[in-house]
């Protein structure tokens, strides 16, 4: 069959009357329903809705199906351990595939040293988990994220989390003591340096603000329990820092005596063309952040830390289905099939070639502003005009929406919305990837000659 087929223009009938029945009965706090997509099943890098449309899928379910859909190998865990005994509960007894696994997590995190792992279930939890390490291994108070970052929604990581404002609405107080500074952003940042062409510039910038304005004059010094970064920025764009940057971090964090933490639940698992994402700036964090791939969204989420910080209360890490064993057997298959498939190379090459194509459309079409990405988490920064950058968040979703009707789930995201967001699973090939490129060239040709009427939904 033609991949993509467009049976019926989407949202074809049976979404549409599902999308209606989602609306009455589902709170709306739980999505922002970028695209009326309702999938029923899932192959490889396609989706096939309930309508019988066939797409290519660049969203991954938020960049978390790594293996694609119905992998063989993930099938297979999951019916063999579903079948002997579906849970049991960490917290009170104990687990081979919870055990099998934190080993697993040990040794494809970056670190020489021994790690303890405590587990969750969602990117968000692992959020309030880094935090009550943090804080008790340090007895310290104080935790530093940065501008745009996106840790999750429970209080803690709603706390955490420098992005959409909106998010916050209403909701406070929140916890306490967290402050944000700015995110190195070649692209776009406070102090108007090209982080492109002067990327120690924008490094330093970044890391004198943190202890010229911020160490020991908006917070105690000595009572700074962890700075936390994401390695690349995703939800505000695949915001990528300046290589040094976390060399300097780190040595900012020594000096103060600071635990260095890295939320990897978007960049883990391979999603860069690493195993994770901090792999590519040469640095050992203290603790990291696991989630959505882990177990291709399977609902594992992961903190990993040095053996020798003190571990918080017993049970104050404590959830019920944390690891439970059909998703754990799904984390160890997704770890499996990532190392037996080689994703890590096969998955960077179609980067690099996505990448390819995406320069050669940013020469044709200035409304690309900035093009950027590692391995398979790639955006297209879409601006009204490529001196001032100003962001086109409409414009944007638009191009999504024109890349829906030609059979491609296409995302926007990003601090301003004005980002296209590419993040398929790892198993995608070659192949369509060129035809969803073709199909990003079409939508973007469309859309700025004002073919397109209707945009998709964004974050604010
Ligand atoms: N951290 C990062 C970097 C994320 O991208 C996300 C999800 N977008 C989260 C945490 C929260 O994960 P979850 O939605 O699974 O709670």
């Amino acid at each position: 069959m033609k991949i993509p087929f467009i049976k019926v223009t989407p949202p074809g009938p049976k979404a549409k009357s599902l999308i209606d029945l989602d609306h009455k009965y589902i709170s709306t706090g739980g999505g922002v329903k970028l695209l009326p997509l309702v999938p029923e099943y899932g192959e490889g890098a396609t989706i096939t809705d309930v309508d019988g449309n066939v797409f290519i899928d660049f969203l991954a379910g938020a960049g978390a199906a790594v293996t694609g859909y119905s992998h063989p190998l993930l099938v297979k865990a999951v019916q063999e351990q579903v079948s002997k005994i579906q849970h049991s509960m960490i917290g009170y007894t104990y687990s081979t595939n919870a055990i099998n696994l934190a080993r697993k997590i040990s040794d494809i995190t970056p670190g020489e040293y021994r790690k303890k792992v405590s587990f969750g279930l969602s990117g968000s939890d692992s959020g309030d988990m880094a935090m009550k390490i943090a804080r008790y291994a340090t007895k310290k108070n104080w935790i530093i994220t940065f501008i745009g970052a996106y840790h999750g929604q429970t209080y803690g990581s709603t706390s955490l989390t420098q992005f959409q404002g909106s998010l916050k609405k209403h909701l406070g107080p929140l916890v306490p003591n967290i402050l944000a500074v700015p995110y190195p952003d070649p692209y776009r940042n406070p102090w108007n340096i090209d982080g492109y062409e002067k990327p120690r510039e924008l490094t330093e910038a970044s890391i004198n603000y943190i202890e010229k304005y911020i160490i020991g004059h908006v917070v105690p010094k000595d009572d700074i329990a962890m700075i936390l970064a994401e390695p690349i920025q995703g939800d505000a764009g695949t915001i990528i820092p300046p290589v040094d940057f976390f060399i300097e971090l780190k040595k900012l964090c020594e000096k103060y005596g600071i635990l260095l933490g890295v939320d990897e639940v978007q960049t883990g698992v391979g999603r860069t063309g690493k195993w994770f994402g901090i792999e590519h700036f040469g640095v050992e964090p203290d603790l990291m952040m696991l989630g959505k791939g882990l177990a291709s969204g399977m609902g594992v989420s992961a903190v990993v830390y040095r053996e020798e910080l003190q571990d918080p209360p017993s049970g104050s890490l404590l959830f019920t289905p944390a690891a439970n064993p059909v998703a754990s057997a799904a984390a160890l298959a997704t770890i499996e099939i990532v190392e037996k498939e080689d994703l890590l190379n096969k998955s960077s090459k179609v980067g690099d070639y996505l990448m390819k194509r995406f320069k050669e459309m940013q020469n044709k079409y200035p409304v690309i502003g900035d093009v950027r990405g590692k391995g398979l988490m790639i955006a297209l920064d879409i601006v009204k005009d490529s001196k001032t950058k100003l962001p086109a968040p409409d414009l944007t979703g638009k191009i999504c929406w024109r890349a829906f009707e030609l059979g491609l789930i296409l995302p926007s995201i990003g601090f301003y919305s004005n980002c296209i967001r590419i993040v398929p699973p790892l198993v995608l090939s070659e192949d369509l990837a060129r035809i969803a490129a073709d199909i990003i060239e079409q939508a973007i040709d469309d859309a700025i000659r004002g073919k397109v009427e209707k945009g998709t939904s964004t974050w604010s």
